[in-house]
């Protein structure tokens, strides 16, 4: 299930090519063609979905499954000092291309990459209120 117009589901039918690092039935691994890190690595279900949410639930393990063995090669083949795993669903949160991927980063002391976190602590009144919003939904 593919969308023609979307760059990554090009690569995963071939049409442009990409730095393949891993692949099986469901999911694709390629180095992302402007890195954060070097190593930085994309993993993507083959089936065109917009964001984790929209994925049928079936293909997550297998999709996480080949997160897990991209990280450990990730790793063994570039040595990090650590890693982040994230991935960015909706132009608000950054999301550029529109086919789900989960960002693979190396991370070295010193380098670039930085998250801003700004934290806040909220009342225990509303955190029992998101607590059972969120609980109830699922
Ligand atoms: P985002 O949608 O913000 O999570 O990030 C999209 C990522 O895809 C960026 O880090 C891009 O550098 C990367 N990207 C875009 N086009 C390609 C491509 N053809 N091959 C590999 N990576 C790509
Ligand atoms: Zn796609």
């Amino acid at each position: 299930m593919q969308d023609p117009d979307c760059i990554f589901c090009k690569i995963v039918k071939g049409e442009i090519p990409s730095y393949k690092i891993y692949e099986d039935e469901h999911a694709l691994a390629f180095l992302d063609i402007n890195p954060i890190n070097e190593g930085h690595t994309l993993v993507i279900p083959k089936n065109h979905y917009e964001t984790l949410d929209e994925a049928v639930a079936d293909e997550i393990p297998a999709l996480f499954s080949a997160v897990h063995k991209v990280t450990k090669g990730v790793i063994e083949g570039m040595n990090p000092e650590g890693y982040n795993i994230f991935t960015s669903a909706g132009e608000v949160a950054g999301q550029v291309v529109k086919h789900l991927h989960i960002h693979i980063l190396p991370r070295w002391s010193g380098d670039k990459f930085r998250f801003i976190w700004p934290q806040q602590k909220l009342s225990e009144e509303k955190m029992t209120e998101i607590k059972e919003k969120i609980s109830s939904a699922i």
